[in-house]
């Protein structure tokens, strides 16, 4: 891809397909951090809602990409229990509403919108950077994408760089005590433990980054 291209509804298809296949994968694994500081659903409530997300882009195809998100957020919400169905619910949502009804998304745009869906799931749950949440990696990915094309680097580029700094972050989420969530009832046994939320929103980032890479072949 280059950053010239704008990304239309195949593409958020094809990212939300390789999202649900990468929920589905790392299942286990996010359901055993959740155990840790949780109550251990995470990896369950993320991949039946993704695996509905997709079911319903499906059985009612988006027209333009942010109806994509539209679609799934609406789909999290109503399928997901727990504080991660209703706060990513509201990302894709946001983001969704903010992408309007244009047919080609910009790189750009996409980061704009993203900001616009991190910005309501910090006002919904209350979360800043540092409170081991899912804040923790959305945010430095939407700052590393943001400055990537500021930068002129190629989109792939920019979506790899945005990727990498989600998992930097989600692992540094790992010395953090929660002070955010069901894992901030544990206090200081919260620390030591990577916060499954951080965790499932690299794959997020990594997917995309995948998504795009792909594209480019
Ligand atoms: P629940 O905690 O209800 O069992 P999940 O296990 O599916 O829900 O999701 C837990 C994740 O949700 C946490 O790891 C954290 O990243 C995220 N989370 C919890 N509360 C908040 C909040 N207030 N703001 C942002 N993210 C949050
Ligand atoms: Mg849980």
């Amino acid at each position: 891809m280059t950053s010239g291209d704008g990304l239309g509804t195949e593409f958020f298809l094809a990212w939300i397909d390789r999202l649900t296949e990468s929920v589905a994968a790392a299942k286990d694994r996010l359901t055993t951090l959740d155990a840790a500081i949780g109550d251990g659903d995470h990896g369950t409530n993320l991949n039946r809602g993704f695996t509905a997300a997709r079911a319903a882009l499906a059985a009612t195809p988006p027209p333009y990409p942010g109806a994509v998100f539209v679609q799934v957020g609406t789909t999290l919400i109503s399928s997901v229990g727990g504080a991660s169905g209703p706060l990513y619910g509201t990302v894709f949502r946001r983001t969704g509403k903010a992408l309007g009804e244009t047919e080609k998304v910009s790189a750009r745009e996409l980061a704009a919108a993203l900001a616009v869906g991190l910005a309501a799931v910090q006002k919904l749950g209350g979360a800043s950077v540092g409170d081991k949440t899912m804040v923790d990696a959305f945010t430095p990915a939407i700052d590393t994408l943001t400055a990537g094309l500021a930068d002129d680097a190629s989109a792939d580029e920019a979506f790899d760089a945005a990727a990498s700094a989600a998992e930097a972050a989600a692992l540094g989420t790992i010395p953090l005590r929660a002070r955010k969530g069901r894992a901030s009832y544990l206090g200081e046994r919260s620390e030591g433990h990577e916060d499954p939320g951080a965790a499932s929103t690299a794959l997020l980032w990594r997917a995309l980054a995948d998504t795009a890479a792909d594209r480019g072949r």
